[in-house]
């Protein structure tokens, strides 16, 4: 599809549409629709600023390419002055002091926020159904999950309510999302955006990611997003990727696959089929296709559980009710501590802190979490090894389409193992990009660290061959 925000940006300019009347138009949208994708419409602050747009424009002065351009904000992004509730009980009034560096260059840019979006409770889930404000419908068809966690982003997009959306990938929320919802969704390198003002999950794979209906439009929201920034030190300083760069697919010559993924007896047999039928014309193109041996789904879902639990179990320890939260008074500190908590988060929270506490746990943490780093460590050697022999991985997003409404909860176990192709990439930190195109729920392109724009440059080749 061609790139939303040029063609916006072109009727905006053109006086085609006021810059009011497009955000009036989408916030309507937002307001009556039925997927459960809104926890909040921002429609003050974007009114007031499409005024702003609207009086430039009519000034005759030039606008930038963001300019008025409407997006959405998953739930988990502090934007000063907004709830950002993480759809959970605990911060369902917690007004963020603070704006996130990667909205604050969205906004820098002239592009306006409209709606902070429904998703997973602390991005704890693959289905959006683990939240306060309602299980979020898929855009495709409403009886099935929206994914998870970034899951009303994904259905904003696809459904045209925002022109892009901001999701959080800790382990897949935006890819697997963006596969169920049939639109693209980038996690791009770890560090690549920085993460100050993103709620934190897992902080060592926590990434910032556009959803939108094309690379063109990834592209344009990644290079506003990007570089370094003082706040957050896992964060480098990265080039812009220029639009003529991604349209030369002879840097691509060699591509692998996991051979585990495609036997697995998880795998549904159409996404398969189709996986291997994608093979087949990439080979016809004549770039190399090599299948890789990788580590078994179990181990891959165990380590990142292990590491993920940890991490949030420790990064959720402030929430307590006495700097942030909802607070119930109990006896004394320790019961109002525990009440708090016990009251305020949901089952699957707290499943994970328990979780967390007890493979951190003296007795525990060297047999579990230990070795859940050791693991860490060789996958990423593994991924490195691959990358000396191929430019691209491409896996499917999800073993199987997307599950009705309500069987997720019932069981979480399968919930965390239909997370087996996604999160491998989390763990090595590798830039990952979901299409919408190649099995039900799409195709997931990735390279070596920092080579984000590689990932780009195939998929606008897959464009043309699939
Ligand atoms: N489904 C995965 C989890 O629950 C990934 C979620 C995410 O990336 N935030 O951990």
């Amino acid at each position: 599809m061609e790139s939303q925000i040029k063609k916006t940006h072109q009727q905006l300019v053109s006086k085609q549409i006021t810059c009011t009347a497009l955000i009036q138009e989408k916030l309507d949208l937002l307001q009556q629709n039925t997927h459960n994708s809104v926890n909040t419409l921002l429609d003050t602050i974007a009114l007031e600023l499409a005024a702003k747009v609207d009086a430039k424009i009519n000034n005759g002065e030039s606008i930038g390419l963001l300019e008025g351009i409407p997006f959405g904000i998953k739930d988990v992004y502090m934007f000063q002055g907004t709830n950002t509730t993480a759809s959970s009980n605990l911060l369902k009034n917690y007004k963020s002091a603070y704006t996130a560096t990667a909205i604050q260059k969205l906004l820098d840019a002239g592009a306006i926020p409209i709606v902070k979006e429904n998703c997973d409770s602390f991005g704890h889930g693959s289905s959006s159904e683990n939240t306060i404000f309602g299980a979020v419908k898929n855009a495709n068809n409403p009886n099935l999950v929206g994914g998870g966690s970034s899951g009303g982003s994904a259905v904003n997009v696809a459904k045209d309510y925002t022109v892009f959306s901001i999701g959080g990938d800790t382990g897949g929320s935006v890819r697997q999302p963006a596969g169920y919802n049939s639109v693209y969704g980038l996690k791009p390198t770890y560090g690549r955006i920085s993460r100050y003002g993103l709620m934190a999950y897992a902080s060592s794979t926590d990434c910032v990611g556009p959803l939108a209906k094309s690379i063109e439009d990834i592209r344009i929201v990644l290079n506003t997003m990007s570089g370094k920034d003082a706040k957050d030190q896992t964060t480098y300083q990265s080039e812009d990727i220029n639009d003529a760069d991604i349209l030369n697919s002879n840097t691509v010559k060699s591509v692998g696959y996991f051979k585990n993924f495609i036997d697995s007896d998880a795998i549904d047999t159409q996404v398969k089929a189709d996986f291997l039928k994608t093979i087949e014309k990439i080979k016809a193109k004549g770039i190399e296709v090599k299948a890789l041996d990788f580590f078994e789904s179990n181990t891959l879902v165990s380590t990142y559980y292990t590491l993920a639990m940890a991490e949030t179990a420790s990064n959720l320890s402030r929430l307590d009710g006495t700097n942030y939260g909802n607070r119930i008074e109990s006896d004394n500190l320790k019961e109002t501590y525990a009440v708090t908590r016990s009251e305020n988060f949901s089952e699957e929270t707290k499943r994970r802190i328990v979780g967390g506490n007890q493979v951190l746990s003296q007795g525990f943490s060297d047999a579990i979490y230990l070795k859940g780093l050791a693991l860490r460590d060789q996958i990423s050697q593994s991924f490195d090894a691959d990358f000396n022999d191929v430019d691209i991985i491409l896996s499917p997003v999800t073993p199987a389409a997307p599950p009705e409404i309500g069987n997720s909860l019932k069981d979480p176990l399968a919930m965390y193992l239909s997370d087996a192709y996604t999160v491998g990439f989390s763990l090595a930190q590798l830039p990952t990009l979901t299409i919408p195109k190649g099995t039900v729920t799409g195709l997931q392109i990735s390279a070596a660290k920092k080579n984000d724009d590689k990932v780009l440059t195939f998929a606008n080749f897959l464009n043309d061959v699939l």
